[in-house]
Parts: structure tokens; sequence; C-alpha cells
């Protein structure tokens, strides 16, 4: 008998019915003779609406009272999946964050674990029963008020679980199989992957790739905790991200993965000189804006020019504090693209395997496809491109790669 810990996000449990099947697969699972922790979401996309309905009533938006009001969603969701649960034949009990043993710091929207004490869920599953946890929530120690973990943060709170109560795995249910080698909607011909190891589904989720949530693969890596990526749809076996193993020969590609959320800032006419670059990024860095990609061309006659990529919604930050800081540094102008995407190739074999970069480059070459940034980590190639031309890009690289 194992222990599990079953996530499920929002277009899981969407509607009754929804909640119905989830509570099925859950008894099918305790049936098999493995104990289960599940963790819901909230249904849909409750969390969007509750966020435009505090937009629609309030300008200040206490944090406190988001906090409270968000993670309303995720306990609708535990009680009525226990309700369903009871008919399935299935004991089960639901907890908020906070019964859980979820204790956080109390940065309100955006809270980190600072200690997990699930006692309360081992007495249920010491008395047969399935706890039922409402995810992305926790409360404050320090002020004792309850806390949200931010967007995604069910599946935190899903690993947390999984390596607190030492499970044998935790399942990530969503509306996809698993993890693609390229987004199936640019790709169709994408395949899903049987395993990836959490390096590579980091730099992937890192750079577009939109589930698991980054901040629990990160977390799942630490710990190692095996996760298990799967539909809630038609429950067949879906992705396993886990330790590499060191014994197999590693994929050169594994996956092509893009991302359209960024803009990019370029400072032009910058004196080359120490000192200037450092103030710049603090600058930004105060202002929790959040740089990415960062490039300095070859001085010409002591001036240089610096591009960054931001997240659009840092990007008029980004503009303010490089406008603002212009004079000062002496640089000739400032100017901004929203028009950019990042097409990013990752595979733990690159490591070893020269020619990656070069394959990369002469693909996107003969497709007429113009390279704007480009940056490198030991196992990815990521590329500014026209964001015109990003789904392209994407379909040449896995067409020359992975197909
Ligand atoms: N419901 C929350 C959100 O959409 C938390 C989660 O699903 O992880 O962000
Ligand atoms: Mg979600």
């Amino acid at each position: 008998m194992a222990l599990v810990v079953q996530k499920f996000g929002g277009t899981s449990v969407a509607d009754p019915e929804r909640i119905r099947e989830v509570a099925d697969h859950v008894a099918r699972t305790r049936r098999r003779g493995d104990d289960v922790v599940v963790v819901v979401s909230a249904m849909g996309k409750e969390t969007d609406e509750l966020l435009r309905l505090a937009a629609d009533v309030s300008k200040v938006r206490p944090g406190r009272e988001m906090d409270m009001l968000i993670t309303a969603g995720e306990r609708k969701a535990t009680a009525l999946l226990c309700m369903a649960l009871h008919d399935a034949g299935v004991p089960a009990d639901s907890f908020t964050g906070s019964q859980a043993g979820f204790i956080t710091d109390a940065d309100h929207m955006n809270a980190k674990i600072v200690e997990l004490r699930p006692e309360r869920l081992r007495e249920a599953l010491a008395a047969g029963r399935t706890p039922v946890v409402g995810g992305a929530q926790g409360v404050s120690a320090q002020t004792r008020d309850v806390t949200f973990l931010g967007r995604g943060g069910s599946d935190t709170t899903a690993v947390a679980l999984a390596h607190a109560l030492d499970a044998h795995s935790c399942e990530l249910y969503t509306d996809v199989s698993g993890v693609f080698t390229a987004d199936p909607r640019v790709v169709p011909s994408a395949r899903r992957m049987s395993a990836i190891s959490f390096d590579e589904m980091l730099e992937m989720t890192a750079n577009g790739c939109p589930k698991p949530a980054m901040r629990s693969v990160e977390f799942a890596r630490t710990w190692n905790v095996r996760l298990h990526v799967r539909s809630a749809f038609t429950w067949e076996p879906g992705t396993w991200v886990q330790e590499e193993d060191p014994t197999m020969e590693q994929a050169i590609v594994s996956a092509v993965v893009h991302d359209t959320s960024e803009a990019k800032v370029t400072v032009t006419g910058v004196p080359d000189q120490p000192g200037i670059a450092a103030r710049l990024f603090r600058l930004l860095a105060d202002r929790q804006v959040n740089v990415d990609m960062i490039v300095q061309n070859v001085s010409d006659h002591g001036v240089t020019d610096i591009s960054f990529t931001v997240p659009h919604e840092d990007l008029e930050v980004a503009r303010e504090v490089t406008e603002g800081l212009q004079a000062e540094i002496g640089a000739a102008g400032v100017s901004t693209d929203h028009d950019i995407a990042r097409v990013s190739l990752v595979g733990a074999g690159m490591k070893t395997n020269p020619g990656v970069a070069a394959t990369t480059f002469e693909t996107l070459a003969a497709h007429g496809i113009n390279i704007e940034m480009i940056s490198t980590s030991a196992i990815r190639i990521s590329c500014i491109v026209r964001q015109a031309q990003v789904e392209q890009a994407v379909q040449v690289l896995h067409d020359a790669f992975l197909d």
C-alpha cells in the first residue's frame, strides 16, 4: 500500500459532473489499496472571477481580504468534492490550508510556506479517511491571517504535502495528458513524453511551458518528489517528472517551448564604463521588475547598447526607470518592443553534444527567421525572434530536432 497525493486543477473540477468523475477516480485509487491525499484548485475559472469581482468592488484591495476571498474558491471545491466522495463510498474530510498545517509568511497574494505540520491529515489517514485539502493556501504564524500562495499555488501545496507525508508520488491532474515535445496547438505532431528530468522541466516552465507551476517543480526537485503530470479527462498515464537517470543516454533535444509574455527594452549609446549596468539593473530590481534575458553589445568608440527582456506587465515601469536613468548615465536613447517572442530548445544531452546551436541557427535562417537575441544555459538555447514568426520557429525546430 502506497500513499499518493492527487491534485486536481480547476478544469478537472469545473462542474458537478467533473467533481463526481474525480470522486470516482479517487475511489478507484482507494480500492486499489492506496491511500490518497487530495488537493483541489478552485472550480473552473473561479479564481479569475474572484479577482475580477474584487477589482469591480475596490481600488484598494487589501491583501488580507484578497487572500480571504481567493482561498474561498478552493474551500468550496474541497467541500463539494468530499460530498461526492461520500456518495462514492469513500469517507473523506475537507481541510483548509490552515487546518492542513500550512504555516506561511504574511506576504499576501504570494505567501511562502515556512512550515508544514500535517498532523490532522495523518490522523485522518490513520482513521481510514481521505483528506481533501484546499490548494494554494495557508495561515501566517505572525498575523494569524489566511494567506494565498499565488497563482498556480495548488501544485505547490500538492508537492509540499507529498514531501511532508513521504508519499510515493504526486499526481498533478490537468486538462492536458502530460508534458509535450512542443505545444500541440502549434505543432500537431508533438508527442507526449513518458518521462523528463526535473532540470529539463524547470527550464521548460521558465521558458513558456505553462504547467506544472514553476515553483512546484523547484520544490519537487529540491525534495526529490516524483511528479506525474496527467489528464483528469482520459485518466491515461501521462509524463513522469523525476531525477535524471545517470545510466541512460539523454536526448539531445527533449522539447521546443515558446513564450510570448515578454517585451524588449534597448538602451543605446551607453558609455562602456564600470558601474553602468550595475546602476540600471539595481534600479530595476528595486522596482520589482523581473528582468530576464540581458545582452550587451561589443562596444564601439567607448559606447555600447544594452537590451533586456521583461514581462509585458513590467514594461511600463522598466521604461520609466530606464528613461529616468538615461541622462544620468549619458545614454543616447531608450526604445521598447512589444512584438517579440522567445523560442527555446531544451535537452539534457546538450551538455555533451556539440552542434545544437549551429543547427538551431541554420534552421531558423533557412526559413528567413531573424534572431534578435540569444541566451543559453547548459541544457537550453533560447532565441528572441519576431512574435509573428514564433509559431513557425517552433514548427521548423521541432521538425529539425524531434520529428
Ligand atoms: N486556483 C488558483 C489559481 O488559479 C490556484 C491554483 O489553481 O493553483 O491560480
Ligand atoms: Mg490552477
